[in-house]
């Protein structure tokens, strides 16, 4: 079965003023309902890639569908299919939400009658401020207008830049919980972060942009069993003193008591691991793990 996609992006090449190609990407499928995750280092291209999908910076060969609408063919209808909030707050501090909201719904070409600007501020819980100056906003309060000025022509694909760049914690998961509520209202998200952990927490699926290239795109789940490597870290009741013949390939640091063991999971067992120790007439008095992060993932692709 085809599976159709929100974004398809197809030889898509990027160059500014001549110069080097600031993005370079073959094949690019974001699917339908996804929580898609852009990631990559400070100018890898995911600005140049999200500004190319607002249309806001023109690609130079190549094409991209949005919700299947070619963007050179049709480029007013595929606008229409996506929001895109932008990392920086922009919003008029003497307007109030809605005259916010409804301005932009006017950029839309969406008649008063059609708008449902109250419905989003309420969505987003901003309705008690609905008429307040803008300015008086919280800082969460002024995210989340970025994200109802975005939402007002009702787009099933919406893009965040750096949603929560900047933010405090708590915040920061008030946004992801709106982030997953919208998607699970059938939007598709696609968020650029360099918080791996956000990426981690929110996104199903994760591509990782390297100097203009792909350089990997999966299911999260998939990418995070790519990495095989598990650490333990070992207190033993007495500093060791010489480190045994057969953990030394796996002891990657020691101090005192404190051990760093790391292994590849494929081919050798916790269990077998602990075996050694004790074999070595070693007496453990703690003992904790670190799975695989996406930070393993990450470091491991930039590095390739
Ligand atoms: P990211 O968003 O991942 O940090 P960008 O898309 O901003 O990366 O940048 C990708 C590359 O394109 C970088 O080398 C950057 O210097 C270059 N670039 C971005 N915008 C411009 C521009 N307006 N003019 C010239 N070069 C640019």
């Amino acid at each position: 079965m085809n599976q159709k996609n929100a974004i398809e992006v197809k030889n898509l090449i990027k160059k500014y003023n001549n110069d080097s190609v600031a993005l370079n990407i073959e094949d690019l499928n974001i699917p339908y309902g996804s929580i898609f995750g852009l990631l990559g280092p400070n100018g890898a291209g995911k600005s140049t890639f999200i500004n190319i999908l607002a249309g806001l910076t023109i690609k130079n060969s190549g094409s991209i569908k949005i919700c299947e609408i070619d963007i050179d063919s049709n480029p007013k209808t595929s606008r229409a299919m996506i929001g895109v909030v932008p990392q920086e707050i922009n919003i008029d501090p003497f307007f109030t939400p809605i005259e916010i909201l409804d301005i932009q719904a006017g950029f839309y070409g969406i008649r008063k009658k059609e708008m449902k600007n109250k419905e989003i501020l309420e969505e987003l819980n901003l309705s008690e401020k609905a008429n307040a100056y803008s300015r008086s906003l919280s800082g969460g309060m002024k995210r989340r207008l970025m994200v109802a000025k975005a939402m007002v022509h009702n787009p099933p694909v919406l893009v965040l830049d750096e949603p929560t760049a900047g933010v405090d914690v708590e915040l920061r998961k008030k946004l992801w919980t709106y982030i997953k509520k919208l998607n699970s209202q059938g939007i598709t998200i696609i968020l650029t972060t360099h918080y791996l952990e956000e990426a981690e927490k929110l996104c199903d699926h994760i591509a990782v942009i390297n100097k203009g290239k792909l350089v990997a795109c999966d299911k999260k789940d998939t990418l995070l069993s790519l990495i095989d490597i598990k650490e333990i870290q070992i207190k033993l009741s007495q500093p060791l003193l010489k480190v045994p013949k057969n953990l030394k390939d796996f002891i990657i640091s020691k101090n005192k008591e404190l051990l760093v063991i790391r292994y590849s999971k494929s081919k050798i067992s916790t269990g077998k691991i602990i075996d050694r120790i004790i074999r070595n007439n070693l007496k453990i008095e703690d003992l904790s793990t670190r799975e695989t992060d996406l930070e393993d993932i990450f470091l491991k692709l930039l590095d390739n």
